[in-house]
């Protein structure tokens, strides 16, 4: 079941690091253990359209090892609907955990060429058995207006006592709900956890209101290596973070914001009136890919 998000906590760890500025985290990892914090307010209003609209499906896209996949087989089968994930690329003979599991929870997959997976073809085998208009299609990743609109909700339990806000950002629809949500002086920076992702601001832009004009700040020098890659030294902090605050993260997203955090903190970026909050967004189920006891923490 979903915790309520009145029952998500903020996790001060600036003293256990003796940090001269406020670091907080805001843990949606515990929301749901498949439905990881940033993808079950991505799906939300996809969800709510699907209701409104009378559809009976939800189609996705996603690779191998897609964390937005699984949420939207796991949301789907919670709200009674039938899913269909488009996969890219064959299906390998060791087919990924994030698969299974997806499929465990009655999302059926077509696999498809890196061709027409880029093109967001639907496969004729997937019109053969459903209506188009049954089909609520949602982007890669979630990316949408929908999935930005429920993102933004992410902010009513931020609130406007933080100066700054980081977040990891893959296709930025979570940064753009946070973003659009943001007031004030208060400065969202996304974290990208993918090598060269230059269109990326665009894309973020995109799905901000027009009349929107908040600026805010990607960084893109910590990837380690780029998407799902990592190095020892991401899983080293990762086992000390661990150590120090009782925090488990992933190494594709969370990890590499968490360490990017902790390095601007330590170039004495901030001062102490600044107030950081960390965005935890789940998504350690990525981590069952590791091998067995690379990580301290069970995941
Ligand atoms: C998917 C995911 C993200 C990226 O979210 P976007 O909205 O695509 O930028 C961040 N953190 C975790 C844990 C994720 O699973």
């Amino acid at each position: 079941m979903l915790n309520a998000v009145e029952n998500i906590i903020i996790q001060p760890i600036s003293d256990l690091y003796n940090f001269h500025t406020t670091v907080d985290v805001l843990r949606l990892d515990q929301l749901h253990p498949i439905i990881s914090g940033n993808k079950w307010f991505k799906l939300k209003k996809y969800i709510e359209t699907a209701h409104r609209t009378g559809k009976s499906t939800l189609l996705t896209y996603g690779g191998a090892y897609s964390n937005h996949l699984v949420a939207t087989a796991a949301a789907a089968r919670m709200h009674g609907f039938k899913s269909i994930g488009i996969v890219r690329g064959e299906r390998a003979e060791n087919v990924s955990h994030t698969l299974l599991e997806a499929e465990s929870y009655g999302m059926q997959l077509f696999h498809t060429s890196r061709d027409e997976y880029r093109q967001k073809k639907i496969p004729h085998q997937v019109m053969q058995h459903f209506a188009e208009d049954e089909l609520l299609i949602i982007g890669e990743g979630g990316y949408g207006i929908d999935g930005a609109s429920g993102a933004a909700e992410i902010y009513n339990i931020i609130g406007p006592d933080y100066t700054h806000i980081f977040t990891a950002v893959g296709t930025g629809t979570t940064a753009a709900g946070i973003i659009s949500a943001a007031k004030g002086q208060q400065r969202v920076t996304g974290i990208s956890v993918m090598k060269n992702n230059h269109s990326l601001a665009t894309a973020i832009k995109a799905l901000l209101p027009r009349e929107h004009e908040r600026e805010f700040a990607l960084l893109h020098d910590y990837h380690f290596g780029g998407y799902a890659r990592h190095t020892p030294e991401l899983l080293t902090f990762m086992n000390h973070l661990f150590e120090n605050t009782g925090i488990p993260t992933d190494f594709v997203y969370t990890g590499k914001i968490f360490y990017a955090v902790d390095s601007l903190v330590r170039k004495n970026l901030y001062g102490a009136n600044d107030r950081l909050l960390i965005v935890h967004s789940g998504g350690l189920q990525g981590n069952r890919s590791l091998p067995n006891g690379t990580l301290i923490f069970p995941t």
